[in-house]
Order: C-alpha cells, then structure tokens, then sequence
C-alpha cells in the first residue's frame, strides 16, 4: 500500500486488501486470508477465478503464438468469431481491448452507418445514468455530468433523455438523430431495470424511423443476467453490441458486433494492433466456450434467484436497507443513509468483497459459476458486515 501511494496515480479508492491468487469464487491476500470475491474484477471473472479451462488455453497459446496484427489470419481470433457469431443475433465482430474501445467502434460504426447512409445523421442518444466508459467519446456518451464536467470541451453528437422513459425517447430524436445506445440493465449507474416492453418500444420506435440500435453489453453480455446475452432476457436484438468484462475469462479484450445491414464500414475505416490478438482470444474462446458447454447462464439465473432470496431477508432484519434489486448475478443493496464504505469494510473484515457502487449503496456481482452453498455462506458474511458497520 506504501508502494501503491508513493507511485501510483490516486484514482481509486482500495480496498485495503492485496489479493495474491484466487480460485472459483474465491480469493486469498497475501496473509492467506480468504474472501468471496462478489466483485468478480468488476464483473469480469464470470466463469471463475483460476478457471483450469481458461488457464490452459492461456498457457497453450503463449507457447505457441502471442501477436502477430490484422495484417494476417490467426485460427484463435477466428475461432472466437464464430462462436461469437453462431451464437448470438449478430452477423459480424471485430475485436479490440476494451469496453470503452468496443463502444467506440460502436459509435464510429454507426457514424459511418449516418454518413454514408442516413444523409449524413450523426447524432447518438443515450440514456442518463448511463455508463460507457472513459475515453472522450464514451465520457461524452454517458449520460453523468460529473464525468464530463472537468474533461470540456467533450466531442458533440450526443444527447440524454432518463433512462425507461420512451416519450422522452422520441422527443429527443431530430433528422440528424442516427442511433440510440443504451445498456439493457444499467449497471455502474444503479442497477437500473427497465420496466416490462421499454426495451421492445425503443427497437420498434427504432424501425419505424430508421435509427441503428446500439446495446452496449460490455456488462451485461455473456452471461451476467441469466442469458448468454442480456438483450435475449428482453427478447429485443439490437443491431450493434458492445462487449468486454466477461469476454476474456479475465484477459483484457472487448467487441463489437453487427449485424449485416448496420455493418457499414469498409476497408481501413478502423484498426487496431492489439486487437484480436491471438493470446486475448485464445482465452475469450475458451471461456465463452465454456459458459456456453455448461449453461453458465442458466447457473448465474438460478444462482441469482438465491441471492435476491439472501438479500431479501436481510433486508427484513436492519432498517437502513431501502430497496434490493437486480437480475442474474447482478445485484444492487441501497441504503436510507450513506453507509456502503462501513458496509464495504466491514465485509471485508468479514471475507466477503463487495463493490461500493454509491456512498449509499453496494454492487454485488460474483462470478457465475458461484455455488448455493457460496451464496449462503456470502449472506451470512453480509449480515455480519452490515450488523457490524451499524454497531
Ligand atoms: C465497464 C463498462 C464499460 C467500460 O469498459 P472498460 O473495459 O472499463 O473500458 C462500458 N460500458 C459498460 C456498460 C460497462 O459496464
């Protein structure tokens, strides 16, 4: 910790925990204390931490071949496109680094897609309480003032209507209008579910004028909300998708994804050297290989109605708890005062992780293959880190 302060750059507040090694749901620091980790690396390691599956494709293709640039074929990139492809609403991939890359791509894509297609339309709306990630173009897409406001000027064509509100939706479209983003569950900006038939109004308000609907999927995609993708637990496809977290099994690697008509990009429109690189992909394939083989989303489902049982009767035991919600292994506790750092601390003391989405409020997201027994025994760590954060 001395280290991390003298060198590194004061951007987030740790948890006063070093994690050497992790195993399934489980993680150890490097006093051999052992925790439930239900922050899965910001809801990364879905199929589990140490996954041997995921561990031997890594191992099998360092020693085989790292990177070698799109300039050439490489079989693990294509194997992750296809699977990728054969198994969801989408036609084509092209992979990059990360989440904020991934929307990137998204939005340069339906850019290309209003130029070229839409007489010049360039405007994306999105929601607010949205999160799409850091880079400029995906601060000025989310929809929170206070990750733009020291970052001005941030690059027009973006507008922000509430999240779940269709009227305000339509109000917002102008001819310049080209798509609307959104994330199907709002994660990072409070677990926000939207109501029964939004998601489907936005895709036919979507056809009906011509507007690209773009999902951004970076958390919610493979797996995290009891489906290989969220837009399939609302029946609704999107005609571009954004992928990361989940994908790698760990390793750093997002997507996009598009369907045929959207796909309007040719030739040298975008790139990226590391992007689809061979060890990325070698370890995305087996991991996506591997939630697909064992029905991991059927898991994060029925593991999912165990944790809002967990929480639900906590909630009936201490009065600060406002309000429970989420879906899959998703899962947000809000509090009536602000009391997550306690919470967050005091789990910590009692071997569970959890991640402080708010000053009054606490993520909760394990990994998917997490057990019944690992819920319960994460429930009683809860109760203990509430009861003595309140004490
Ligand atoms: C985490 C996240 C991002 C950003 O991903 P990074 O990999 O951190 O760049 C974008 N969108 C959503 C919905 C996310 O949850």
């Amino acid at each position: 910790m001395d280290v991390e302060s003298k060198y590194y750059m004061f951007l987030v507040r740790r948890q006063p925990v070093v994690i050497e090694r992790g195993e399934g749901t489980r993680v150890w620091d490097v006093d051999g204390k052992e925790y439930l980790d239900f922050t899965s690396g910001w809801a990364v390691n879905n199929v589990g931490h140490a996954n041997p599956v995921v561990a031997d494709a890594i191992a099998e293709q360092a020693r085989t071949l790292l990177q070698t640039s799109n300039q050439f074929y490489t079989v693990p990139q294509l194997k992750l496109a296809e699977i990728l492809v054969e198994n969801s609403a989408m036609d084509k991939v092209f992979f990059c680094n990360s989440g904020t890359e991934a929307n990137e791509g998204a939005i340069k894509l339906a850019r290309r897609y209003g130029a070229t297609r839409r007489n010049g339309a360039f405007e994306i709306i999105t929601a607010l309480n949205s999160f799409h990630g850091r880079t400029m173009m995906n601060v000025a897409a989310t929809g929170q003032p206070h990750y733009q406001e020291l970052f001005q000027p941030i690059p027009p064509g973006f507008s922000h209507v509430p999240f779940d509100d269709i009227e305000a939706l339509k109000g917002a479209v102008t001819d310049r209008t080209v798509a609307i983003m959104l994330e199907p569950v709002q994660a990072e900006g409070g677990v926000n579910i939207p109501s029964q038939g939004y998601l489907q109004n936005v895709r036919d308000f979507c056809d009906e004028n011509e507007l690209l609907l773009i999902f951004d999927e970076v958390q919610t995609g493979l797996g995290r909300l009891g489906t290989l993708f969220g837009y399939e637990s609302f029946g609704v496809e999107p005609d571009i998708m954004a992928l990361a977290k989940g994908l790698g099994g760990g390793v750093p690697i997002g997507a996009f994804m598009a369907k045929d008509d959207a796909c309007a990009f040719v030739p040298g429109d975008h790139g990226s050297t590391f992007g689809g690189n061979a060890l990325t992909c070698a370890a995305a394939h087996a991991s996506t290989k591997y939630l697909i083989d064992n029905d991991v989303p059927a898991n994060a489902k029925r593991m999912g109605d165990r944790i809002q049982q967990g929480l639900d009767a906590i909630k009936a035991k201490f009065d600060v708890i406002n309000e429970v919600r989420g879906m899959g292994c998703l899962w947000g506790m809000f509090f009536e005062s602000d009391v997550s750092p306690a919470v967050v601390g005091a789990c910590n003391d009692a071997g569970l992780l959890l991640n402080p989405l708010r000053p009054n409020a606490v993520r909760l997201m394990p990994p998917l293959t997490v057990s019944a027994d690992e819920i319960d025994q994460a429930m009683e760590r809860l109760e203990t880190g509430i009861g003595n954060a309140l004490a």
